[in-house]
């Protein structure tokens, strides 16, 4: 590199998430200035033959000159999607159905009701939502949550659906591993679901493809372990529809495929910062009671990267803290212990500002997140909680039993510390 060039990112050959085209790159420093001063990376005890990265992707977000991009795969699914002998499912995230539509210029639309139509032109076999695996994510996480309550375990809990702060976690704090939830992520659990549950109630015998449409580079570096076979991102959608020439306008509203077709707003609400903790503290009330809480009874606006409250419900009062970002974070780690459930995301508003949504200009940036929160909070869910999900309450009576089951405990949750 030339000498007076600035520090850039290391991007290593084997990085799951990110690639850089070096004749792009204009040296500017600038993917490296966002690494560690808004993601919060201290790149100081990096090795030259190794780079501390948490896959998170906000390097691309920010690269003037588009060197860096996502990992793409999609011409590997593309390429799997005609091998006959194999079951390819996607599975959609929720933050895609707000941010699609920007890609070809639509503003302010939520393509929810298209994308089982675009998936099925594109010759996917079967298209879900994941907003399903989230229904199920919250069932089990606030059984997780109120068992170590009651027993006195680990706590605080941190959410475990953010790959990048497991990941963080894992390179700066050991120490917390314990505390993050064993429960697995949305896409986790719908793949898992997919290759055993639907496989099984469906009477398939080929092997199944979990494809996995993410607004998140960092959920490439997740599937590592797992059951999901690829992840593209929201562009990557996008980049395959351009290249299978599918004309939006032509295509129909549809629904998606059933077992696992929809999630209540519990799941949609992932998408965005306090929405994991909502939908949990939801759950729990419902756990706790037996009764569904108000709409809105535990809504938590983030209006700064930290956002706390404390709710009472039953005899129990629980301490619940939000943070988005991993600076955020380390500014309140000496306070941890005061809370019960701490939500972490990496990325600013949660997943809707992800590494893989679409490139917006710097300037309408702040508006697009706007937008898109707006859309996920206005979507016309018609059920209200994962707990109500005809879906989901027929999964545990046919399949797992109960959340936390043996059987459940088996298939949905992991192990941080391996
Ligand atoms: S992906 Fe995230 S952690 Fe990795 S280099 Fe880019 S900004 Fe840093
Ligand atoms: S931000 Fe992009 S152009 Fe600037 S140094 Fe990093 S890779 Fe190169």
């Amino acid at each position: 590199m030339d000498k007076n060039s600035k520090r850039r990112v290391k991007v290593d050959e084997n990085n799951p998430s990110i690639q850089r085209i070096e004749e792009r790159c204009i040296n500017c420093g600038n993917c490296m200035r966002i690494c560690e001063e808004v993601v919060g990376i201290n790149h100081e005890t990096e090795k030259e033959d190794c780079s501390i990265c948490i896959n998170c992707g906000q390097c691309i977000m920010n690269c003037p000159v588009g060197a860096l991009l996502a990992k793409y795969d999609y011409k590997k699914v593309l390429n799997i999607i005609h091998d006959t002998d194999k079951i390819v499912t996607i599975s959609i995230a929720p933050a895609v159905r707000t941010s699609l539509a920007e890609e070809f210029g639509i503003a302010n639309e939520n393509f929810e009701d298209i994308l089982p139509s675009i998936a099925r032109a594109l010759g996917f076999d079967y298209v879900f939502d994941i907003t399903f695996g989230a229904d199920v994510t919250v069932m089990e996480e606030t059984r997780e949550f109120l068992e170590r309550l009651e027993k006195k375990g680990k706590l605080p809990l941190f959410t475990s659906c953010c790959p990048s702060w497991v990941k963080y976690a894992s390179i700066f704090h050991p120490e917390l591993l314990p505390n993050i939830s064993t429960t697995k992520s949305p896409i986790g659990i719908q793949s898992t679901l997919i290759k055993t549950y639907f496989k099984d109630f469906s009477c398939i015998d080929n092997d199944i493809i979990s494809v996995v449409v993410a607004p998140c580079t960092s959920k490439k570096y997740e599937i590592i372990n797992g059951d999901t076979d690829y992840v593209i991102t929201t562009q990557e959608l996008a980049m395959m529809m351009r290249e299978c020439k599918i004309d939006i306008e032509a295509l129909k509203p549809a629904s998606f495929d059933s077992l696992l077709s929809k999630g209540s707003k519990a799941g949609v609400m992932f998408g965005r910062s306090g929405g994991v903790m909502e939908s949990i503290m939801n759950c729990a009330h419902y756990y706790i009671t037996g009764k569904s809480p108000e709409m809105g009874e535990y809504h938590i606006e983030m209006n700064s990267p930290i956002e706390s409250k404390t709710y009472k419900i039953g005899n129990k009062s629980i301490r619940c803290l939000v943070v988005y970002g991993m600076k955020s974070l380390e500014s309140v780690l000496d306070k941890i212990g005061s809370y019960d459930i701490v939500e972490v995301m990496n990325c600013p508003g949660g997943c809707i500002g992800g590494g893989g949504q679409p490139l917006i200009p710097i300037q309408k940036l702040e508006k697009s997140e706007i937008d898109r929160k707006r859309l996920l909070n206005n979507e016309d869910a018609k059920v209200q909680f994962c707990f109500e999900n005809r879906d989901v309450v027929e999964l545990y009576e046919t399949y797992l039993d109960r959340p936390m089951s043996q059987k459940a405990e088996k298939l949905l949750h992991c192990n941080h510390m391996k």
